[in-house]
């Protein structure tokens, strides 16, 4: 949380063959932050990060005029999983991703903490709290945890301020973890900030829940489903049912420079278009 008071642009971009492709990847399509992969998202163990390994991203993160990186975790992760193995597993793949970012000096990692479908709010509530303990006991890496503002399909956790406050305020560490926005994700949960009475009021709900502060980066996504359908659905920028004016606002915002924007719109030809009108947008 030390140095974010510039507002960086960027995309979840690959960093198929190696990490180091990452940056270049980015630069191609104008990132001056990317988000990537740091291991195969749907499970499998990553080759071990050397320091050779993070000398070369880091080389070209300066190439290419790469300002920030993040590593998005893995999908299979559930800390409020009611089996052991994926819940241990899950533990220790997200404190392994804390570390490799730290090596490559990768400013965050956002994970989704899960779904409580086998084991209930409640229990799921405290699950999620007890893996934050455990993923940060002992931390004393530089790159930060990020929880992630979920859609809310289904028993998914972590989709309302409440929720992320609840995470935030119940573990240890809870006041060095971060989250990561979703313009998608939070309009799906049922928060409208397609609107600018919109965005000011569900920023006020934020701060007043969890502090504009704990904010790092946010996902830029339009949505394919309405407000509050509780669907993970990304689709480009204009393209969906939040509309280019949300971009606009929320890349203007005043309470937002701090944050740096990544879109995750789908991989096609269509995302240089989403990374040139988020810049045009910026102040
Ligand atoms: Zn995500
Ligand atoms: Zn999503």
């Amino acid at each position: 949380m030390d140095n974010h008071h510039f507002m960086f642009l960027g995309a979840h971009i690959s960093a198929a063959g190696s990490l180091a492709n990452a940056p270049k990847n980015g630069a191609s399509l104008g990132c001056e932050a990317i988000q990537f992969f740091s291991r195969p998202p749907q499970g499998g163990k990553p080759k071990p990060v050397s320091d050779e390994d993070a000398a070369s991203f880091q080389t070209a993160m300066r190439d290419h005029g790469v300002k920030r990186a993040y590593i998005h975790a893995p999908y299979f992760i559930n800390l409020a999983s009611s089996e052991n193995r994926i819940r241990h597993g899950s533990v220790a793949v997200l404190r392994e991703e804390l570390e490799r970012g730290s090596q490559l000096g990768a400013a965050g990692m956002m994970f989704h903490p899960g779904s409580s479908k086998n084991v209930g709010r409640k229990e799921g509530e405290r699950l999620v709290i007890d893996g934050l303990d455990r993923i940060m006991e002992g931390y004393g890496g530089s790159c930060q945890l990020l929880i992630e503002i979920s859609a809310g399909a289904g028993m998914v956790m972590g989709d309302t301020f409440e929720a992320l406050a609840m995470f935030l305020d119940g573990a240890r560490r809870g006041s060095e973890i971060g989250i990561c926005f979703d313009t998608q994700h939070a309009f799906a949960s049922g928060y409208d900030i397609t609107t600018k009475k919109g965005l000011d009021e569900t920023l006020e709900t934020f701060n007043a829940l969890v502090g504009l502060d704990r904010l790092v980066a946010s996902h830029c996504n339009d949505s394919k489903v309405g407000l509050g359908e509780h669907k993970d659905r990304h689709e480009h920028l204009g393209e969906g049912k939040m509309g280019l004016r949300a971009f606009e606002l929320f890349v203007t915002c005043p309470k937002l420079q701090h944050l740096d924007l990544i879109l995750e719109t789908p991989m096609d030809e269509k995302r240089e278009e989403d990374m040139r009108l988020l810049k045009s947008f910026r102040l």
